[in-house]
């Protein structure tokens, strides 16, 4: 296949003149800086935020660059990943002209963000085992199909989907191929920012909100070639990363350890739930899972939801959803919400 990066991108967009901050055009930190009318006095809380964060947030980037193996200029930081999906569907796709593809059951913001923006949206189920149907993908691409989303550890199933089959589509397809890989710490298989340098359509999504521990920051991560990460540089929002999220982002890039030793408790704790799950002869089918929850499907799933909700147990009722008849996704607790979850669950089977 070849992939032209400049016929991708929106005539609009390509031709525009992004917006220069202040902070873009003098760079120095030091100085009397009278340039952006911020308040020189400080702040009105203790901490002192008056003056406008790093708009390409380097220092953030020049963490995470050599954990990651990608270069700075590879990394585009977002006020949580929907700001990078919304960026990629108003960069490359025209609205009342072109099209997305979505593989359901998956998640929601692909969907949204595409009706945000006035694009309309085709989908290629995922298999019974929610795998690709490379056939199904390629049946629905058109020549105005120009971003193909892949979640992978994927939601609301769990699993991670066949590389093979991603690869498949990256060299066939001549658009952007978006591998969203927001469970991806909780996963055995490798990251596909390992495969940026032979695919110059894959953009891999990352966030800070699930293994980390960072949701409220909003802070999502996107990986792509350096002439990617510059179209989504030339039209995100000026600052779209606040100063706090930036320190604590900081921070957290320095506790990497804490971030892995996190992840395997969660992961025991899935094991734990999964084989107390397993006694439970009412679920079903409990699905194969790379990712901190779990989804299990049972006669009646909205039935099993309301009884959980009654105990004050919250879990995500997806049994409306494509291919999830009966299902239930389970996000896993801690020790002991996992303990009164099952407490939950073995009554409600007597
Ligand atoms: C939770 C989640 C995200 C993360 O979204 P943020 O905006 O970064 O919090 C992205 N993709 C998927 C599939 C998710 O489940």
């Amino acid at each position: 296949m070849s992939f032209s990066l400049d016929q991708l991108l929106r005539e609009n967009i390509k031709n525009m003149k992004p917006y220069s901050s202040a902070r873009d055009e003098y760079k120095g930190h030091e100085g009397v800086f009278l340039d952006a009318n911020e308040n020189s006095l400080g702040s009105v809380i203790k901490k002192a935020v008056n003056r406008y964060p790093d708009p390409l947030q380097w220092d953030i980037k020049k963490k995470l660059a050599p954990i990651k193996q990608v270069d700075s200029s590879q990394i585009f930081l977002g006020n949580g990943s929907d700001e990078p999906i919304d960026l990629l569907i108003r960069a490359f796709c025209n609205p009342g002209k072109d099209r997305v593809l979505i593989l359901p059951p998956t998640y929601g913001m692909y969907e949204v963000s595409a009706n945000l923006n006035d694009v309309k949206i085709d989908e290629a189920p995922l298999t019974t085992d929610f795998d690709i149907n490379v056939m199904g993908v390629m049946n629905k691409i058109t020549p105005d199909t120009k971003i193909i989303f892949v979640c992978s550890p994927n939601n609301p199933t769990g699993n991670i989907v066949s590389r093979d089959k991603i690869r498949h589509l990256l060299k066939m397809f001549q658009g952007i191929v978006v591998v969203d890989e927001a469970y991806i710490d909780f996963s055995k298989e490798p990251s596909f920012i390992t495969e940026l340098s032979q695919y110059p359509n894959l953009v891999v999504l990352q966030t800070f909100s699930k293994a980390w521990g960072l949701a409220a920051l909003r802070l999502g991560v996107a990986y792509a070639s350096k002439e990617i990460i510059g179209v989504l540089n030339k039209i995100k929002p000026p600052y779209n990363i606040n100063q706090l999220t930036q320190e604590a982002a900081l921070e957290a890039l320095n506790n990497v350890e804490l971030k892995n030793s996190m992840v395997e408790k969660l992961l025991s704790e899935r094991s734990f739930i999964i084989d107390q799950f397993k006694k439970l002869n009412y679920i079903l089918k409990i699905y194969p899972t790379d990712s901190n929850f779990v989804l299990i499907k049972v006669p009646n799933g909205k039935a099993l939801y309301d009884y959980l909700v009654m105990n004050k147990i919250i879990t995500r009722d997806r049994s409306k959803v494509l291919l999830c008849d009966g299902c239930v996704r389970i996000t896993v607790g801690t020790h002991e919400e996992n303990c009164m979850l099952l407490q939950a669950m073995i009554k409600y089977q007597n």
